[in-house]
């Protein structure tokens, strides 16, 4: 038993424990995973609602455990992060999605998630350029999303990365919007390319009237900053009907296509062919 504060109690139980033991057993085999290139990056594409035309794919990270099977990166990125593997994953992950991307329509933007412990590295930007460069993917078809604890806390540099970041051609999305404590405050903070609205506003669409008075803010507010906003987990005909009413003009969810591997997502290209461009 471990006193907490306040002179409440707090159980150590069995499965404290075996959710800490898996913590562990899970950061070493991240690492293994790392060396063995076990991972595996899935792409979603981010649509015009008016034309649904695909804008973008975002780059998604798989990993199948060899035991465990297939691990949510809701599991394994916080582990990832809180341990500093996030940077050598999350560069593997942003060079190969620079590489596939060239497989696109030269239109089709890439999106990468970039989590805050990234930032701590000395070497993002440098990273980022190596991977346009590697992969000959113009900056201006790189998008990277960020969310707002990105420039949270002893984060004074991390607004300067952003400028540097924007000043290579890159864009960048606020992702998650909503989520965090001080969003309004974010938006001020950096000039930011893109909106994404939560998909826990989404989901509840058109029932809930917080979530539609709160879609409502957010589109206002990127048609305002003239910035494009994306609906995240649209998965119902009705919350595509209700986005696009609002003036939201990007949707992203399984209503439209699930995150895919590599060559399937290729395909949602359908008639475009690379050998055209070649
Ligand atoms: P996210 O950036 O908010 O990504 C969107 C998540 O929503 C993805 O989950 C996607 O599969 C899921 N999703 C998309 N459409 C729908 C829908 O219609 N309904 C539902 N229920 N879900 C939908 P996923 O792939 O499990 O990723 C979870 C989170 O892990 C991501 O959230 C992101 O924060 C993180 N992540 C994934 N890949 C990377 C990466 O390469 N780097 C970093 N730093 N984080 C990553
Ligand atoms: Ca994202
Ligand atoms: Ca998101
Ligand atoms: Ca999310």
């Amino acid at each position: 038993v471990k006193q907490a504060g306040g002179g409440a109690y707090r159980l150590f139980d069995a499965g404290m424990a075996a959710a800490l033991i898996r913590r562990r057993v899970l950061e070493a085999d991240l690492r293994d995973a790392l060396m063995h290139n076990a991972f595996d990056v899935h792409y979603q594409p981010i649509a015009e609602i008016e034309s649904r035309r695909i804008v973008a794919m975002e780059a998604l990270l798989r990993w199948t455990h060899p035991t465990r099977g297939s691990i949510s990166p809701a599991e394994f990125i916080p582990i990832a992060e809180a341990s500093g593997l996030i940077i050598p994953i999350g560069e593997m992950a942003l060079s190969r999605a620079c590489l596939e991307a060239m497989h696109w329509p030269p239109a089709t933007r890439l999106s990468v998630n970039l989590s805050p412990a990234q930032f701590k590295s000395e070497t993002l930007v440098q990273s980022v350029v190596r991977a346009l460069e590697a992969s000959g993917l113009p900056a201006s078809r790189l998008e990277l999303e960020i969310t707002e604890s990105v420039l949270l806390v002893e984060s004074r540099d991390n607004l300067a990365i952003l400028h540097q970041l924007r000043a290579l051609g890159v864009h960048i999305s606020l992702d998650d919007f909503g989520t965090g404590n001080s969003s309004l405050f974010y938006l001020r903070a950096f000039p930011f390319d893109k909106i994404k609205i939560d998909r826990s506003f989404v989901q509840e669409l058109p029932t809930n009237l917080q979530c539609v008075a709160i879609v409502r803010a957010v589109t206002g507010i990127g048609q305002c900053l003239n910035v494009a906003t994306v609906a995240e987990g649209v998965e119902t005909e009705e919350q595509l009907a209700h986005l696009r009413k609002e003036g939201c003009t990007q949707m992203q969810g399984y209503l439209f296509a699930k995150p895919l591997p590599a060559e399937a997502a290729r395909k949602l290209f359908g008639a475009w062919q690379e050998e055209e461009v070649a």
